[in-house]
């Protein structure tokens, strides 16, 4: 039985914001999560944005923290080290309608503190970014677009750095409450006890909250599916696109480039029963084709290179279906909890003011006695191709592995995939090294790479190719030898 002061059930980024922000203090905390990493559920699959915040309504959870989150993130992606551009972001009109709804949306955002918000007309566009749809915009400024995986990964490696224990692998099954108050978490690795649980267990969230004691909540998952583009039409990309809200005050496809040159179309948008059930459909896509061309002109089928999906925990009212806002709450009546429903979108820009609000909650039960050691910077993997000449000939010359290519499409190094395969939260599948270095997310999607990577996890960690997982316990990538003899 492991003891801790503090357990968090999910590893996402709230969770590992969480750990992140508990590590300022004495605490011991630890993070169970399901999976074989941190960003293998809505984590990683959502269009990382740095949302500004105009989109929701005044004085709510949402619209609160993700203006704070998105005015400190300049600061935050430099002590973390996580790839992040200020776009800023158009949300283009075609109709008088849209106008309308344009004009309105520029007010919320002026009442939720958004700044510098402006109606621009198709000549400001063009020199915005001609390859965008429409005939007018708002500008917002203050937008910008991150690298989820990498956000989700920092934060947990610097919540590591700074104490915390992560247990991948581990999923909550059920809990109990000792006499003296303190829970026992109980898991497929085990029993594990604590004075307090946090629940960030996303699309989970409803029903390790009703296994916590705290029963009611409903989940509904709101799935999103994507196309990705190759860099050949992420040249043609300046800025996030969005067209004018719905309506219903959501937003349709939009096209967006991302940190590392390529474009994502999506999401679109629809209920399902199972948020894990990461499959596409063809009549989506269609779908999206048809949509993202209206944001980006050059929205050609030659540039598709991958699909994704995700989905967004809503919380929603269980007699009416209207979906809620962020729940952050600790109660008197079952004590030791923290609970975290529905923290949907805008969640990745919100993670660190959600974090910072879980303390607070905590500090008006405990007196936290800050961590003299604690180091809010994290530093990551090298990336040769970013480096100039003189840096990348420097590289070589002090470790030739950064001479060899693994991933062509990517350029990604042998160097890069070692340090991956050595990162501190001890993963090793082929999707892990992929998210941490960017190997087999090129054109050919691994298929010059992704045998040598898993050679090189083989050699690394010593580990038989058949014991080598792509992506979870499951995802086995060899069975066994083709022709006999040695399994290389
Ligand atoms: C399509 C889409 C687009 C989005 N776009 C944006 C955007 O551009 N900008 C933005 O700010 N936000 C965006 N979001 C929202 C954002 O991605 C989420 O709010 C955020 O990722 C939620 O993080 P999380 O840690 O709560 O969830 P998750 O990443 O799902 O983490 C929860 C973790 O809990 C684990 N878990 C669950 N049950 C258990 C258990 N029993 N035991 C142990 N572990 C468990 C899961 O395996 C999972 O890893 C988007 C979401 C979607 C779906």
């Amino acid at each position: 039985m492991q003891t801790y002061d503090i357990i968090i059930i999910g590893g996402g980024v709230i969770g590992s914001a969480v750990a992140r922000e508990l590590t300022r203090y004495q605490l011991s905390v630890a993070v169970l999560e399901k999976e074989s990493d941190v960003c293998t559920q809505t984590s990683g699959r959502n269009t990382g944005m740095l949302h500004a915040g105009f989109l929701y309504k005044t004085g709510s959870l949402k619209a609160q923290c993700c203006v704070e989150g998105n005015r400190e993130f300049d600061q935050v992606a430099r002590e973390l080290d996580v790839p992040f551009k200020r776009t800023g972001k158009l949300i283009v009109g075609f109709t008088e309608e849209h106008r309308q709804r344009l004009l309105a949306m520029i007010q919320r955002g002026r009442d939720n503190g958004v700044p510098g918000m402006e109606l621009i007309d198709r000549a400001r566009m063009d020199e915005i970014d001609p390859s965008a749809g429409g005939n007018f915009a708002i500008h917002c400024p203050s937008s910008g677009i991150l690298d989820p995986f990498i956000y989700t990964i920092a934060l947990a490696e610097n919540a590591v750095k700074n104490g915390a224990k992560y247990h991948l692998y581990t999923e909550v099954t059920g809990s109990e409450c000792l006499p003296d108050g303190r829970h026992v978490l109980h898991t497929n690795q085990g029993d594990f006890v604590c004075r307090w649980v946090i629940n960030s267990a996303g699309l989970h969230s409803a029903e390790i909250s009703d296994m916590l004691g705290i029963p009611g909540y409903v989940i509904q998952p709101v799935k999103g599916e994507y196309f990705v583009l190759d860099k050949k039409a992420g040249a043609f990309a300046r800025i996030p696109v969005y067209p004018a809200p719905t309506e219903h005050n959501t937003f349709d496809t939009h096209a967006t480039p991302t940190v590392d040159g390529n474009v994502l179309v999506g999401p679109n948008s629809f209920n399902v029963e199972d948020g894990e059930d990461y499959s596409v459909r063809q009549v989506g896509m269609d779908g999206l084709q048809e949509s993202g061309a209206r944001m980006f002109k050059h929205m050609k089928r030659e540039y598709y290179i991958r699909t994704f999906a995700g989905a967004r925990p809503k919380r929603i009212n269980p007699a009416t279906g209207e979906i809620q806002d962020f729940l952050i709450e600790r109660r008197e009546d079952v004590p030791g909890v923290i609970n975290l429903v529905g923290i949907e979108s805008p969640g990745l820009t919100s993670a660190l003011p959600i974090a910072r609000r879980v303390v607070a909650l905590l500090k008006e039960k405990e007196e936290l006695t800050p961590n003299p050691a604690f180091d809010p910077t994290r530093k990551g993997i090298i990336r040769f191709h970013e480096a100039s000449r003189a840096e990348q000939a420097r590289l070589i010359a002090t470790d030739p592995d950064y001479g060899e290519i693994v991933c062509r499409c990517e350029t990604v190094t042998r160097a890069e995939i070692r340090a991956a395969i050595h990162n501190p939260l001890g993963v090793c599948t082929v999707n892990g090294i992929k998210v941490r270095t960017r190997a087999s997310m090129g054109r050919c999607q691994g298929g010059y790479c992704e045998t040598r990577i898993t050679a090189m996890i083989r050699e690394e960690l010593g580990k038989a190719v058949t014991d080598v997982r792509l992506t979870n316990g499951h995802s086995t990538m060899f069975t066994g030898s083709v022709k006999g003899g040695d399994q290389a």
